[in-house]
């Protein structure tokens, strides 16, 4: 049974491993393949007969691996294979789950990118189809369900727009009727580990917070050691065969990273709950889910570690119209609160306008549904050192543009 202490960060730190020459990091694999002293070792490999026999980078990696062991132990899940991509990621899981066919009942709220590779490309390349529900409400998710349904899709803490999925009650739908519960936890690493509330597969935008320098793309797979395995398997692998692959090198500096992600995510929480009192004070439509205010904080308690972590680094702001979201980001970055720029989880505060930029991709009358506004705009609050600083900065540069902030 896990303890009633169990945290993703000290799982994480019980992960210890040593280089070759006793160095404190592991030693990085650079290389793509890997020799046999016998022909016969690399047939008995290639035939699934010799496990533990490392064949070629896009199967296994032991760097890629290493990192793999981190973030497993991180979402307390048996295993995990690092992709080159969130979006790989993604992918990969998605289609070793479904045939031609089958079904997916996904959140209407969920990254671009996300809602159109399964709007558009799930459907005309596989013959998947997928049908869209409000992530918060269990009858649609119910109502949506047919005998060919094989996957639920949900993001923890939607992107842009921070709803919260019932994941307890999801799971416990989903697995009533034999279907999957996938959990995309990009935007609440450590604050929610979804396994512990029915995920049966999770995925990882590395690219954000648990990366959290903005130089690199990355994806994580979790899940039992059956899928995991299934994913890595010769011949029906997606992740072996779509070759969505991480570099081994990238893959090591990662995991250096994901190291010190149990400081910086409290940090973002902070500097977030900071600027999103400031702004609700000066009567801007905020939405942070640490703010008493909003509608899902009992969920948040009850799903993540809020206490320790806080309630994350993202917020949105309701601007009003788009022109005034242009004007208000151009001069915030002129001000120096951070950069617009699309991404999140950088030690710098990044924002962006998702109606126009990261959900562009959705037709207006979708983002309509989801209540994506065009003059929503989205902040990924960084480590700043001084926070009330960059509040000053953001009064200043609302002022500029004329944006009233209520004093
Ligand atoms: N999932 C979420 C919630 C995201 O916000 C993003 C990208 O913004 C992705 C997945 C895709 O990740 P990547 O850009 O690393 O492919």
């Amino acid at each position: 049974m896990r303890s009633r202490r169990w945290d993703p960060a000290v799982a994480m730190a019980n992960v210890q491993e040593f280089g070759e020459h006793g160095g404190v990091n592991p030693d990085i694999c650079d290389s793509s393949t890997y020799t046999f002293l016998e022909p016969d070792g690399m047939e008995r490999t290639f035939l699934g007969q010799q496990p533990g026999c490392y064949l070629y980078s896009r199967h296994y990696n032991p760097t890629c691996a290493y990192l793999g062991r981190l973030l497993a132990a991180m979402e307390d899940l048996e295993d995990c294979v690092v992709t080159a991509s969130g979006m790989a990621a993604i992918t990969c899981a998605l289609v070793q789950l479904v045939d031609p066919g089958d079904e997916i009942v996904a959140s209407r709220c969920i990254y671009g990118g996300t809602h159109t590779l399964l709007e558009r490309v799930f459907p005309q390349k596989f013959g998947v189809s997928v049908r869209f529900v409000a992530p918060t409400c269990l009858e649609d998710f119910e109502r949506a369900i047919t005998p060919r349904t094989r996957v639920f899709y949900v993001e923890t803490l939607s992107n842009p727009l921070l709803e919260v999925a019932p994941l307890d009650e999801l799971a416990a739908l989903a697995h009533r009727h034999g279907i999957k519960l996938m959990v995309d936890n990009t935007f609440a690493p450590l604050l929610v580990t979804p396994a512990h509330h029915g995920a049966d597969v999770v995925v990882h935008s590395l690219t954000k917070f648990i990366n959290g320098m903005s130089d690199t793309i990355g994806g994580a797979i979790l899940g039992s050691r059956e899928f995991i395995g299934s994913l890595r398997d010769l011949h029906q692998g997606t992740a072996m065969l779509f070759g969505p692959t991480m570099d081994g090198l990238r893959a090591a500096s990662i995991a250096k990273n994901l190291r010190t992600l149990h400081l910086r995510i409290p940090q973002h929480a902070k500097n977030a709950h900071y600027l999103a009192e400031r702004l609700q004070e000066s009567g801007v439509p905020v939405v942070y889910p640490g703010l008493p205010q909003y509608p899902q904080r009992k969920l948040l308690a009850k799903l993540g570690n809020t206490k320790k972590y806080g309630c994350g680094g993202m917020l949105t702001v309701d601007l009003g119209s788009k022109q005034m979201a242009d004007k208000l980001l151009r001069a915030l970055q002129m001000q120096r609160v951070g950069y617009l720029a699309v991404s999140l989880g950088f030690y710098r505060t990044l924002f962006s306008a998702p109606a126009a930029s990261t959900s562009s991709e959705v037709d207006k009358e979708e983002q309509q549904s989801m209540g994506l506004r065009p003059g929503l705009t989205r902040f990924s609050v960084g480590l700043d050192p001084d926070i009330q600083l960059s509040w000053e900065r953001f009064c200043e540069a609302a002022h500029e543009v004329g944006f009233v902030l209520r004093r």
